[in-house]
């Protein structure tokens, strides 16, 4: 028999995580937080809706969170009335892209309440939650992995175990700096690029033969020149996830990372909600000035 399966957090990536999850035969409980659209369509193939939070807590074996960002992950939690809701005999898979110290807050929480937690943020995109094809970067007990593994496996290709809790969202967060940074070398080369009247396809065919080649050239370039920036990953995001490299450096200097994050909060003032990739926006008008 399959676990209960709570899901809070029907965003970009947590709806078709869920989906992912009744596809593979799991019992889905969901809850309306403001938005009813994602619950009405889970509830189309086969979750339950439940009226609250706590009512997904109690009747859940598993609880698995995906919010924005580490205030909604305290908001949800460690509200009293959640923690009070959760016995003993369950699991938490926090898989947000939050800050290493909230985790590890959580979980010392939890593990006071007997309650066992798996910190597990995630890579891969909307295209690699709708496929299936995850990375899950886990931090945790192993004992906690092995006995989640088949519902990582539902959502997730690639399953790593990278340390104790607060591990898995200190690696997605070196991920996240360098993917933050990428995404901003791509985008200004495509700007120079078009200054220096190179073809976009001739830059993207040769350099992506060659030692400058990045993930970001080779999968942004198009969105940047076709300038379709429905997110995906929302901008606001990715200045959250380098914000959070940057203040775990706690004295480290990280000079690149340090500018992007100073480039993704002016970026943020106007495109926060498009795609992360709209960071070329401001490059190109600064670049035109
Ligand atoms: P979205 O903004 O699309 O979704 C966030 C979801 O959280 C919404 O469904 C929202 O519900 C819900 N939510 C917010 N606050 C609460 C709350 N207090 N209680 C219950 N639900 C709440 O974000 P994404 O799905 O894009 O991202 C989620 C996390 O995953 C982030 O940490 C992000 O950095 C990370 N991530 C995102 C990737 C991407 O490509 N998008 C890739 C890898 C990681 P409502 O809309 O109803 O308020």
């Amino acid at each position: 028999m399959k676990e209960k399966v709570g899901f809070i957090g029907l965003g970009a990536m947590g709806l078709p995580m869920a989906e992912n999850l009744l596809l593979h035969g799991y019992e889905l409980y969901v809850t309306v937080n403001r938005n009813p659209k994602p619950v009405e369509q889970l509830k189309r193939k086969g979750a339950a809706e439940l009226r609250s939070v706590e009512e997904i807590a109690a009747k859940c074996d598993i609880l698995i969170t995906i919010l924005p960002a580490d205030s909604e992950m305290e908001d949800v939690l460690l509200s009293e009335s959640i923690l009070s809701a959760l016995s003993p005999d369950k699991i938490l898979i926090e898989m947000t892209s939050g800050s290493p110290d909230t985790m590890k807050k959580i979980g010392d929480v939890y593990s006071s309440k007997g309650i066992r937690v798996l910190d597990a943020p995630v890579s891969g995109g909307t295209i690699g939650a709708q496929q299936g094809t995850l990375t899950v970067m886990a931090g945790g007990e192993e004992d906690v992995l092995e006995q989640v593994r088949p519902v990582l496996k539902a959502m997730a290709q690639k399953i790593y175990r990278v340390g104790g809790i607060g591990a898995g969202k200190a690696i997605k967060a070196l991920n996240q700096m360098l993917a933050g940074i990428h995404m901003i070398a791509a985008a200004e080369a495509a700007a120079l690029a078009d200054k220096l009247n190179i073809d976009n396809t001739v830059l993207k065919e040769v350099i992506g033969a060659s030692s400058g080649a990045s993930w970001m050239l080779e999968n942004k370039l198009d969105t940047i020149i076709s300038q379709a920036y429905e997110p995906g990953f929302k901008l606001s995001l990715m200045r959250k996830d380098v914000e959070i490299a940057v203040s775990e450096a706690r004295g480290l200097k990280l000079p690149l990372a340090e500018t992007a994050l100073k480039l993704y909060k002016q970026s943020e003032l106007n495109d926060g909600d498009k795609d992360f990739s709209a960071i070329a926006i401001s490059l190109q008008q600064k670049h035109d000035s």
